[in-house]
């Protein structure tokens, strides 16, 4: 036992289809004193990102399952409490994947753990999007599977949220036309006046193929491919020859009780007469530029150029609400859980 009182967020009972309530519920959990090597932290910060959604099934799709009873996973940024390890002092800042709890425990050699070098102009809690995991994946994904050029017409979807923001802006950075897909008037509004995209297509507005047709006048080149079913098939005729598809994600179907039976974006676009270069990533296949990518976001966040929303639940206890509304596009931004300063 440790003065350290530490809740979590388990696993209860597998979702079937949408969360329901008893799936996810808070638990204390005791915290044990360190062994030689190891840190504690303290959750500052939780992320909340869809791809948690799918590993709560009993399936095994590029990660494992989370097990009954296990803690949730997730990023978060974090504050050393207490150190047995020469690696860390109490008081450094990290990002690590702790789980939805609000204290951890890590070798501090475990991998995929970040100290935050803290810049002028940088939240901390940005290093958990458009500076994080997100906005690596928006960034790597459009430059090295996308492989945008001048002048191309390039299409995101969820253009609102961490992912979509930074493929958007990196896209006119490198002087493509940039047309985005979000849910509502509000996003789409934000999406042009904040972000600079050329245009924002509502999907949510009832004219989805002739909305994107006004704003793809030259077809696309790329589509940076997020959420997968009516926008996938609404973007499907109009891919230019030789346009490329960068699969990220597809939230539309993270809730789906039987994810087997989805059409998936590879089945919509396989069944093209020309199929376009496409093939689904995973931001780790550049793990080894974490720090390199990270750098280049900071700089642009702390400049001003890179821009942003995020939608913060407070505490623990309001972290699935805020998950389940994150699935259904309630965030506006990043969903973040603020846990402790
Ligand atoms: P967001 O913050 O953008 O949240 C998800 C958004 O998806 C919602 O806000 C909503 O926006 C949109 N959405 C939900 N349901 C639908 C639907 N039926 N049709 C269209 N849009 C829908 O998430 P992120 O930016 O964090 O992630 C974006 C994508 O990137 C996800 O698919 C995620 O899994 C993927 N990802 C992949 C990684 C990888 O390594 N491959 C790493 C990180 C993320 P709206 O209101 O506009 O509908």
């Amino acid at each position: 036992m440790t003065e350290y009182k530490n809740r979590a967020v388990v696993l209860n009972r597998r979702p079937e289809g949408e969360i329901r309530d008893g799936d996810l519920v808070v638990q204390e959990r005791e915290q044990r004193p360190l062994k030689d090597g190891e840190v504690r932290a303290q959750t500052l910060w939780l992320s909340l990102d869809p791809y948690m959604r799918p590993r709560m099934n009993d399936s095994k799709g590029y990660m494992d399952p989370i097990g009954i009873g296990e803690t949730i996973v997730g990023e978060s940024v974090g504050r050393i409490v207490e150190s047995k390890s020469d690696q860390y002092q109490v008081g450094d800042l990290i990002t690590s994947y702790s789980g939805w709890q609000e204290y951890s425990v890590f070798p501090g050699d475990a991998p995929m753990v970040y100290k935050i070098e803290p810049k002028a102009g940088v939240p901390l809690q940005a290093y958990l999007g458009v500076a994080g995991m997100p906005g690596r994946t928006g960034y790597c994904g459009l430059m090295y599977v996308g492989k945008p050029k001048a002048g191309e017409t390039v299409v995101v979807s969820a253009a609102s949220g961490p992912v979509g923001t930074v493929v958007g802006q990196t896209a006119k950075k490198e002087g493509c036309r940039v047309v985005g897909v979000a849910g509502g008037p509000e996003k789409c509004r934000f999406v042009v006046e904040e972000l600079g995209f050329d245009a924002c297509v509502d999907y949510k507005a009832g004219n989805l193929e002739a909305d994107l047709k006004a704003a793809c006048p030259d077809g696309i080149d790329i589509y940076f491919e997020n959420v997968g079913g009516a926008v996938t098939r609404a973007v499907a005729p109009l891919l230019n020859k030789g346009a490329r598809v960068p699969i990220c994600g597809y939230v539309s179907a993270y809730n789906a009780a039987d994810m087997a039976s989805v059409e998936t974006p590879f089945h919509v676009l396989k069944a093209l007469d020309e199929v376009p270069e496409h093939r689904f990533f995973l931001v780790t296949e550049w793990q080894a530029q974490h720090q390199e990518i990270t750098t280049i976001l900071t700089d642009r966040v702390a400049s001003g150029e890179l821009k942003y929303r995020e939608t913060v639940a407070e505490g623990l206890d309001n972290a699935v609400e805020a998950f389940k509304g994150m699935l259904n596009g309630k965030n506006f931004g990043k969903q973040l859980v603020h846990i402790a300063d």
